[in-house]
């Protein structure tokens, strides 16, 4: 796909501010941007705004919310007032979603973490709704479930969306964490026909990783799954802004604009 059909989203150039993220994604012809917490923070979210809105990036999305678990109520409602700044913080910069990495508490069952991210959820779905702001569930390889995430596959993101049931509750599919997913088309169909499949973002898992969160692959690279599930994607009818969320520390550590040009070539084939 071309560059105008992919958003980026600002924790893959990690070295860039976001007003370089901006310059540079719109000068190169990216289609859009998703805005990491961690890039805007100390920023003047109304200059941020301003700049985005000059730029022609569609905006996407906020990432990232979530980490609804914990072991006592006040974690938990913790956790809830993190998130309804993040809803703030979307609002001001006109993103229209915001990402879940929903959370999960060493010690608890996967059942009593999916409890409380339901009613995570729930619990701020009057704040999104006054906003108009989407809540996306992003399933996580289930290697992060012991302390980052119940929400392990597609089914179980699909299973969480369906419960609660709310026009503004969706599921951000990621290649890196569902590749594995035996059944996977289905659960993409389902989400799809649903109307939940609100996001899709590609990178690929490397098996022979050296950082369990900080060496991830370009499309094309590791497992190799990211044209398999773009095409499930497509056919299951989504047609938003294909994003890139890569983290890598061995990329970063490359100049930013050959690792942008090398993003571009390894999508060119989605
Ligand atoms: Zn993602």
């Amino acid at each position: 796909m071309n560059p105008d059909q992919l958003a980026i989203h600002t924790f893959t150039n990690k070295p860039w501010s976001i007003h370089e993220c901006i310059e540079n994604y719109a000068r190169r012809g990216i289609g859009g941007i998703s805005v990491w917490r961690e890039t805007v923070a100390g920023e003047d979210l109304k200059l941020v705004r301003k700049r985005l809105d000059d730029s022609g990036l569609r905006k996407v999305s906020l990432v990232r919310g979530g980490f609804f678990t914990g072991k006592d109520a006040a974690t938990r409602e913790a956790g809830i007032a993190t998130n309804r700044e993040a809803l703030r913080e979307a609002e001001v910069l006109g993103l229209p979603m915001i990402v879940l990495v929903c959370g999960a508490t060493i010690g608890q069952t996967p059942e009593e973490n999916l409890d409380q991210i339901r009613e995570g959820i729930a619990a701020l779905l009057p704040q999104a709704e006054s906003s108009g702001i989407r809540l996306a569930i992003e399933p996580l390889h289930p290697m992060y479930a012991g302390d980052r995430s119940a929400v392990a596959s597609m089914k179980d993101a699909n299973d969480l969306a369906e419960s609660l049931n709310h026009p503004l509750v969706g599921v951000a599919l990621d290649v890196f964490h569902v590749w594995w997913e035996t059944g996977l088309e289905a659960q993409i169909q389902r989400c799809a026909a649903a109307g939940r499949l609100f996001a899709f973002h590609v990178c690929e898992f490397k098996p022979d990783f050296d950082h369990v969160l900080l060496d991830r692959g370009l499309p094309g690279e590791g497992v190799n799954a990211s044209a398999r599930i773009a095409k499930m994607v497509k056919a299951a009818g989504f047609n938003g802004l294909t994003e890139v969320e890569i983290f890598s520390r061995k990329y970063w550590a490359e100049n930013q604009h050959q690792f942008l040009d090398k993003i571009i070539a390894s999508c060119a084939d989605l």
